[in-house]
């Protein structure tokens, strides 16, 4: 069995977001950038599954420009097996991101296609319910637990929703999108590292997988949101509920 993972590259969570001057995007130039967190869930997941010996092959993916490589050798030295790097300088949004998966699947044939919940760039929380659909597959979303038998084709996954957990029963072929605390991600020891190198990248560029990259969606200005104004400390509980009624006018 074989599982695709999809890898995103983004600003390091870490890193103070700054708007560009031209007010058109965020700055991603000289600035540290890093596998998207939720990504590295989903490729943990998928290397536990392959570890279980319930799968053969992990294949990560990830769209954009060559630097994309940087995180494919980043999931590659986890553990991934192989890596496929779809090259474009063009702005990617969900629908093209799921297109192009779409497009891969049918190349590779993997039976799950797991993905994170979102991406800390643009929180959009898309990609993966699209590539379902487009797909045709059953998707369990937010995963907090995932259990694979191998034998019945089926995917049990444990979801985070509003409520608590909802558990879902998924035949397979199957998308998985990755929660917070499905797991805790590997660090890439330094001998996965140096082998990492020498794993196979294969390229494709999106006309080559026959996918138009266009959006119906047009960015008119990037801004920063407006800076918090500072609290007040009140003395007592009746000054509190004064405040809240007269002055914030929410109770
Ligand atoms: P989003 O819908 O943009 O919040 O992204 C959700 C997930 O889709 C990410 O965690 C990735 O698994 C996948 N994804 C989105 N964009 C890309 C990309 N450019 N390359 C690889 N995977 C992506």
């Amino acid at each position: 069995m074989k599982i695709m993972v999809a890898i995103k590259r983004v600003v390091d969570y870490a890193v103070k977001i700054r708007v560009k001057p031209d007010k058109t995007g965020v700055e991603t130039t000289n600035v540290k950038m890093s596998m998207n967190p939720f990504c590295e869930i989903a490729l943990e997941e998928a290397l536990r599954i392959r570890e279980s010996g319930q799968a053969s092959e992990v294949v990560a993916v990830s769209m954009g420009p060559q630097q994309c490589v940087d995180t494919l050798r980043t999931g590659l030295a986890m553990g991934a097996d192989r890596g496929i790097h779809v090259e474009t300088k063009e702005m990617l949004y969900p629908l093209s991101v799921a297109k192009l998966l779409r497009a891969l699947v049918e190349v590779e044939k993997p039976q799950i296609l797991i993905l994170g919940k979102q991406a800390i760039d643009d929180d959009c929380n898309q990609t993966g319910q699209m590539v379902a659909g487009l797909l045709n597959w059953p998707q369990g979303t937010f995963a907090s637990k995932v259990v694979l038998d191998k034998e019945k084709q089926e995917l049990t996954v444990d979801r985070e929703v509003d409520g608590g957990l909802e558990t879902l029963c998924l035949d397979l072929p199957a998308v998985i999108t990755t929660d917070l605390r499905l797991n805790q991600p590997r660090y890439a020891t330094l001998p996965n590292i140096m082998k990492a190198k020498s794993k196979v990248i294969k390229k494709y560029t999106p006309e080559e997988l026959n996918v138009e990259i266009k959006s119906d969606l047009e960015i008119v200005q990037v801004t920063e949101p407006p800076k918090r104004k500072s609290g007040v400390m009140v003395s007592s509980v009746d000054e509190l509920i004064d405040k809240l009624k007269n002055e914030a006018r929410v109770i």
